[in-house]
């Protein structure tokens, strides 16, 4: 199968009303525990890279990894997404053969302030412009979600960074979006909740009343990882230091999926999963320093993660869909 737009993809998760995982990769093994793990689960796949992850395997390595992929796993529809780009990464990940980029104009240059909703639009109708003219899909975030993980996202979370579903029905008017980042609470990185959150905390009624207002626009919950408390207590339990920390329960997401959620945005959970196998490896066995042996431990742990991830959001079984 040939890659696909997210549109493709997200158009046919309405239909099947199912969610997909939008798992960030830096490396090959990330890489490879993904496409295993959708293998495994029949899923399709959206390989997400940040500004970060193609600064940090360089532009043209990371490009090609996806490719590889693309290659090596014919069966499966895979979706190639610039995770938080700014104008600039958005224009050169189109340039480059990405299918689908997301536009984070939701704060400004400097990464932390919010942008004015004005400003948001302009950014966000210029790629829109640029991106659907070469058949590329994208991505907008309308509110500010907390957290800072790969310079995306604001320090704290404050009321008036939430969502609003006004404010979102008049920017997808204005810039023709193909999906949408709502700001319900979540944040970047581990520490999201200092305790485990409940309903109110995740306001998932704006999902809900957004769904209501745009059920043709498709939208991503960002910062959604769950912070499995078995992984930090591994974690911790094999010399690291991670404080107590909740993240969002599977179970909300399943909810968001039930109302228009169709991307799902996770990153930290295959961080810790893949930390936790490796610390342990190393406490197990001191002696040992060949890398394959270590990083296959966290490829492996990687790739239970993510086909978990893909059965909870309903993805698995639907890489049919796209024949
Ligand atoms: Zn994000």
């Amino acid at each position: 199968m040939a890659l696909i737009t997210l549109r493709k993809l997200l158009d046919k998760a309405a239909e099947g009303q199912y969610g997909v995982g939008g798992f960030n990769v830096n490396n090959m093994e990330q890489i490879q525990a993904i496409m295993e793990a959708a293998r495994e689960t029949s899923s399709p796949v959206i390989l997400q890279a940040s500004r970060g992850a193609r600064q940090y395997a360089n532009d043209t390595f990371l490009y090609h990894l996806m490719l590889a992929a693309n290659e090596l796993y014919p069966e499966l529809p895979i979706v190639l997404h610039q995770d938080h780009g700014s104008a600039e990464a958005c224009k050169s990940a189109v340039d480059m053969g990405y299918t689908s980029v997301m536009i984070d104009g939701s704060l400004k240059d400097d990464h932390k302030t919010p942008n004015s909703f004005e400003d948001n639009v302009r950014v966000t109708k210029e790629i829109v412009e640029y991106a659907h003219a070469k058949g590329v899909s994208v991505e907008a975030e309308l509110g500010v979600i907390g957290g800072i993980e790969d310079g995306a996202g604001a320090g704290d979370m404050k009321s008036e960074y939430l969502t609003d579903p006004d404010q979102a029905v008049e920017f997808v008017k204005e810039t023709g979006v193909d999906a949408l980042a709502v700001a319900i609470g979540t944040s970047h990185g581990v520490y999201k909740f200092s305790k485990k959150p409940d309903h109110s905390v995740l306001v998932m009624d704006r999902i809900v009343e957004i769904h209501k207002r745009l059920p043709n626009t498709h939208l991503v919950m960002h910062g959604s990882s769950s912070v499995p408390q078995e992984l930090l207590q591994e974690i911790n339990q094999y010399g690291g230091a991670i404080k107590p920390t909740w993240g969002v329960p599977v179970k909300e997401i399943q909810m968001g999926i039930r109302h228009g959620v169709r991307k799902i945005n996770v990153d930290t959970d295959t961080r810790l999963a893949v930390t936790a196998a490796i610390r342990k490896f190393f406490v197990e066995h001191p002696e040992k320093f060949d890398p394959r042996e270590y990083l296959s431990e966290g490829r492996t742990a990687n790739k239970k993660m993510i086909a978990e991830r893909m059965k909870a959001f309903g993805q698995a079984g639907h890489a049919e869909d796209f024949k």
